[in-house]
């Protein structure tokens, strides 16, 4: 297939760009490297069949050749970033998907968003099934995020029915794994360098708020079978193993040998307290549910923050010894 990737130098896109290469199709990746990197593709610049674009989606482009599949993951997505780049987020979501809409409808192919189970805010009901319509905020400060995706939900239903798009959204759930930026305040990436570095780790109120945490790889072959479907979903993907922060936190503590206490915090605004996902329907309907468990995904996303020590600097201190941030 030809696929293009927005986002595809990020944390995710960059493993699905990786995974499509490997089973021979040809990708395009745009990007603004807002919070992509491009240490993340590196390795691909040389595979036949890839190439970057570096771009802002927000911005009406075109493309030339034939495209069989747009995959929109284009987007602040981490609190740190969509509090630093509200206005750019609330973009993202409304005209960098109708531009990547309109892209995959002049060319016939397949669209496939990247939502979120932010859409399902801190959510009055528990699991979360797709038919859950949420309980959102829409004026507090994680609302930039949160309503964005809705609205990228509804403008991708829109050109499925009114000019027939072949339109595919996926809600995804915490993805952790390697290429996670350490300072990206996202609980994973946040508990494991503080581990490695020696300094306490952070829990909000008391640490009892739940999350269900999908390791890339799963990710990825969710993604995929997306790309490679014609169902409408949405579908969840996440991993139904629901675990306080807590527990992550003593899991991140053993794994890494680590003796770093425990610090509480304030709870943020509107922080969700339970996320877990009914995956029945992309069981159903991707034939997809994820293999790795929390421990092995936990110690290979280690074993990477370890094999990359710069990463853990902050970007300041880095360009402060020199070093590429
Ligand atoms: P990321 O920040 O690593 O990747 C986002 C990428 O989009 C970056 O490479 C960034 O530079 C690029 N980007 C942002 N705005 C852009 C623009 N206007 N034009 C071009 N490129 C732009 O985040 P991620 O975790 O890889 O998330 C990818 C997608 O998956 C996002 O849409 C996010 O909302 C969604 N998602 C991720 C998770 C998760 O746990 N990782 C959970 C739910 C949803």
């Amino acid at each position: 297939m030809r696929v293009v990737v927005s986002g595809g130098s990020g944390f995710l896109g960059s493993h699905l760009c990786e995974a499509l290469v490997r089973r021979g199709d040809s990708v395009r990746c745009l990007d603004n490297f807002s919070s992509g990197r491009s240490a993340n593709i590196a390795h691909l610049l040389s595979a036949p069949g890839f190439d970057c674009t570096p771009c802002d989606v927000t911005v009406p482009f075109r493309a030339s050749g034939d495209i069989d599949a747009v995959v929109h993951l284009a987007s602040p997505a981490s609190p740190s970033d969509y509090a630093r780049l509200p206005l750019e987020t609330l973009a993202a979501g409304s005209r960098g998907t109708e531009n990547l809409l309109r892209l995959a409808l002049r060319h016939r192919a397949r669209f496939v968003l990247a939502s979120t189970s932010e859409v399902y805010g801190d959510p009055a009901v528990h699991p979360q099934d797709e038919d859950y319509w949420g309980n959102v905020n829409p004026i507090g400060p994680r609302s930039v995020y949160d309503e964005a995706k809705r609205f990228a939900e509804a403008l991708s239903m829109a050109y499925r029915r009114s000019r027939g798009a072949d339109v595919g959204i996926v809600r995804i759930f915490n993805t952790y794994g390697p290429r996670m930026r350490a300072h990206d305040g996202r609980v994973v990436s946040t508990l494991i360098r503080q581990a490695l570095g020696g300094e306490p780790l952070t829990l909000f109120g008391d640490g009892g708020q739940t999350r269900s945490f999908c390791y890339v790889d799963d990710m990825v072959r969710g993604l995929v079978a997306m790309i490679d479907a014609r169902e409408p979903g949405p579908f969840n993907l996440g991993n139904p193993g629901e675990r306080t922060v807590r527990e992550l936190a003593e899991l991140v503590l053993l794994i890494t040998g680590s003796d770093s206490g425990l610090r509480f915090l304030p709870l943020p605004v509107d922080d969700p307290v339970r996320r877990r996902p009914v995956i029945t329907r992309a069981r159903e309907g991707l034939g997809w549910h994820p293999r790795v468990p929390l421990e092995e995904g936990l110690r290979h996303t280690v074993d990477w923050f370890l094999s990359q020590p710069d990463t853990l600097v902050r970007p300041q201190e880095q360009s402060a010894v020199g070093r590429p941030s």
